[in-house]
């Protein structure tokens, strides 16, 4: 008797597990999921932009469309005046500041354009980046160079294919989040301020990086984007590189997290 009652057990408890429906708004296995610490006050215009336009919760749609993860992602916005973002290994999360948010309004403010736009392809770049540092935990993907060049690279690469309607629009949110990159270099900071011992490439490393990358993924419509050639940005000696720079990219990258993309 005991041994017949045990499928029927079993075919009950699975029932019920499909047939109980998963309450409204429950963060879903798997997802990346964005949480805020705090409402942004109104005199932290970076942060309010980040607030209004959603732009790390587009980032979580955006990656939930693209890739599956094994477990929830989640990002913890807080209200911190230093600039960071980072991924925790220890709760596999990811942590982006208020900080973060108001550097970026500053350099959108000194770069001139279009403000809340320049902010949120930085956040759109800073969240892809971090997913990239996910990833490479979660997947153990194997990586011989600089973890922070892999991140970089992962996070160019889902810009360049996945974003925008038309593959310009793509790369017109890499060079604005390069723009970050390249404020910095405006700044030319000395020799002893050049921490070489970083994980990080310079930010004049990561500006010429993305330029490059784009440049490799598509000249013409690079030269459109910038409005001028791409000569007169990247010297020869780079140039003639980006091709294959960018081709042995897409290959690794497919290679490593192709049993990873939703189709
Ligand atoms: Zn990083």
């Amino acid at each position: 008797m005991a041994r017949k009652s045990t499928p029927l057990l079993l075919f009950w408890l699975v029932a019920i597990f499909f047939l109980v429906p998963t309450p409204p708004g429950a963060a879903q296995p798997g997802n990346m999921v964005v949480y805020w610490d705090f409402e942004p006050s109104g005199n932290s215009p970076g942060t309010q932009i980040a607030w209004d336009t959603g732009a790390a919760e587009w980032a979580a749609d955006h990656v939930n469309q693209l890739l599956r993860l094994p477990e929830e992602l989640p990002v913890y916005i807080v209200d911190d005046p230093e600039p960071d973002a980072y991924y925790d290994p220890m709760d596999r999360s990811i942590v982006m500041t208020s900080g973060l948010f108001e550097m970026f309004w500053d350099m959108a403010q000194s770069a001139g354009g279009d403000t809340e736009l320049l902010v949120f392809d930085s956040i759109l770049f800073t969240a892809f980046h971090e997913v990239g540092h996910a990833l490479i935990d979660i997947y153990l993907l194997p990586a011989t160079g600089r973890e922070e060049d892999v991140a970089d690279q992962i996070s160019s690469w889902i810009i360049l294919t996945t974003v925008g309607e038309t593959e310009a629009e793509g790369i017109e949110v890499l060079l604005n989040s390069a723009y970050f990159f390249l404020t910095e270099v405006g700044k030319n900071p000395s020799l002893e301020e050049l921490a070489f011992w970083d994980t990080h490439p310079h930010d004049h490393q990561r500006y010429y990086n993305m330029v490059c990358w784009c440049d490799g993924y598509d000249r013409g419509l690079t030269e459109q984007v910038l409005g001028q050639p791409i000569s007169a940005i990247l010297p020869e000696e780079r140039e003639v590189f980006c091709e294959e720079e960018y081709a042995l990219l897409d290959d690794a990258l497919y290679t490593l997290l192709g049993d990873y993309l939703i189709e």
